[in-house]
């Protein structure tokens, strides 16, 4: 298949990455995953926006311009013909002998981008899944889209060895997010989920969600909610790019309402459809 290596669609093995590249040395860099539906990328400017933002954050400087960058990604999706789907693409500081602070010169940066082809797995959506309460070990700036993902691989392994589909982190009582996904609950008609802050990641599906919730009347209220009061929630899911909106139906050893998707979940479920299917050409 093709990919993009920096600025040139190339094939896959064409690529050449430095052992001392320091996404690998240090998961020195940050990561994007946009949704294919029918052709055409979903929020594609939100998760542009927020790449440029990452990278900002760790003052990695991206060399395109947002529009450059947008028009090399449609170029790599037309070329591998990806109908439903998924495009990845990072961005590492570059290469240079190994030491931790930022290299003297500053190297070039090296961007990466492939795409996969997928089917949404619309049994999960349907049935929802089962989830395991794991401590949130990460560090204190989970608003970056980091390369650094082992907390979010111990969490998430955690939970797979339980027989669960996610793990619920969180700090101390207080339930921050899954490993690649927002948490949120829902109590006598009311939508609770963790504020954006330096403590989760700013899900680009929890800002469509939010405005879903003032489409189907809603309320959504950015608080955060202990792991007891998760349990006794009526409905909970979850939500990422790749999972949509993924009901949960059991925490640990807890079954969440009556242990089927709830009435608000599904009403969300069908209000993002009809956003997909709204979707124009890329
Ligand atoms: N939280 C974490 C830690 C994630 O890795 C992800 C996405 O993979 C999300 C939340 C959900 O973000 P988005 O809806 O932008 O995919």
């Amino acid at each position: 298949t093709t990919m993009l290596w920096n600025d040139r669609l190339v094939k896959e093995e064409e690529i050449k990455l430095s052992i001392e590249d320091r996404g690998y040395q240090f998961g020195d860099g940050v990561y994007e995953v946009i949704k294919i539906y029918n052709g055409s990328m979903f929020t594609v400017t939100e998760h542009i926006d927020r790449f440029y933002e990452s990278a900002e954050k760790i003052n990695i400087v991206i060399p395109y311009t947002k529009d450059v960058l947008h028009k090399m990604v449609y170029d790599l999706i037309e070329a591998n013909e990806i109908v439903n789907g998924y495009v990845y693409f990072q961005i590492t500081r570059g290469s240079s002998p190994r030491a931790h602070a930022f290299p003297t010169p500053t190297p070039e940066p090296v961007f990466i981008a492939y795409t996969m082809k997928g089917e949404r797995s619309i049994e999960k959506y349907e049935k929802g899944v089962k989830a395991k309460f794991v401590e949130d070990i990460r560090w204190l700036r989970c608003d970056i889209k980091s390369l650094n993902l082992l907390g979010n691989v111990l969490a998430k392994e955690a939970a797979q060895q339980a027989g669960c589909y996610e793990a619920i982190q969180h700090r101390g009582e207080i339930v921050t997010e899954g490993s690649s996904s927002n948490m949120y609950g829902i109590k006598d008609g009311v939508l609770y989920t963790h504020p954006t802050n330096n403590l989760i990641l700013n899900g680009i599906t929890r800002r469509v969600i939010m405005s879903l919730c003032e489409e189907i009347g809603l309320p959504f209220i950015e608080e955060a909610f202990t792991t007891g009061q998760a349990i006794d929630m009526d409905e909970f899911f979850m939500s990422s790019t790749s999972s949509e909106i993924t009901p949960i139906i059991q925490i640990d050893d807890n079954i969440i309402g009556n242990g089927k998707p709830g009435e608000w979940t599904r009403k969300l479920q069908a209000a993002f459809d009809a956003r997909v299917q709204q979707l124009g050409s890329l």
